[in-house]
């Protein structure tokens, strides 16, 4: 039987490594579609259950639970790909912000193929944490207000996400330091990924 799962590619860093940033302007692309799971969550409606939880976990610099985050994401990309602005067929997917625990990266293993994991490397905290403060002037967001709940954020990426790099092969893992330039940052990710889309591509051309 052919593999379903969605051909993938991740882009993994702590919060403020410019995982969004990088995201946006690869699904620019033809042939990638970018779905960014704390954009998906930002717009719930907050009157919603959902909206709630979210609300209440992020501001807190939580994340939200496993059980909603992963029913919340399947909903959302069956829903993309039922109005098929995401196409699995000719289309990469590149996912942000998701898996960000081990028990995440288990349970998605049944829908995604990961194809290739971009490591967003930030050696310097301080300047991550001026992004995020950054960010939060810009863009009104309630878990990069407060500095506890920056540092907090920190500590969970260390802590609960970080592990999941070793969930995956050191072959698929690339490493890019974060700190560059925008432009210099997408250089390093498109000499890694191109190659992949491309034989993506041939295989669907048969
Ligand atoms: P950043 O890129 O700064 O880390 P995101 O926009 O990805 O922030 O996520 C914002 C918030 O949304 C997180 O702090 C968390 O509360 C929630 N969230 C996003 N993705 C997940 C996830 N996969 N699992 C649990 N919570 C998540």
């Amino acid at each position: 039987m052919a593999d379903k799962r969605y051909n993938t590619i991740l882009l993994f860093g702590a919060p403020g490594s410019g995982k969004g940033t990088q995201g946006k302007i690869l699904g620019q692309i033809p042939g990638f579609y970018h779905q960014s799971c704390g954009d998906v969550f930002r717009t719930l409606n907050t009157k919603s259950e959902l909206g709630r939880i979210f609300v209440e976990y992020s501001s807190k610099g939580l994340l939200v639970p496993d059980d909603v985050t992963i029913r919340m994401w399947r909903e959302n990309i069956k829903a993309q790909e039922i109005l098929s602005l995401y196409k699995p067929d000719d289309d990469l997917l590149i996912l942000d912000g998701i898996p960000r625990n081990v028990n995440q990266a288990k349970i998605m293993d049944e829908y995604i193929n990961v194809l290739e994991v971009v490591h967003l490397i930030c050696s310097n905290e301080e300047e991550m944490f001026s992004r995020l403060r950054k960010r939060a002037l810009k863009e009104n967001r309630v878990d990069d207000a407060r500095e506890e709940v920056i540092r907090r954020r920190w500590k969970v990426y260390m802590d609960e996400t970080k592990p999941v790099l070793a969930h995956y092969s050191p072959s698929i893992i690339k490493n890019v330091d974060a700190l560059g330039s925008p432009a210099s940052v997408l250089q390093h990710i498109l000499e890694r990924i191109v190659p992949i889309q491309e034989k993506h591509y041939r295989n669907v051309l048969g």
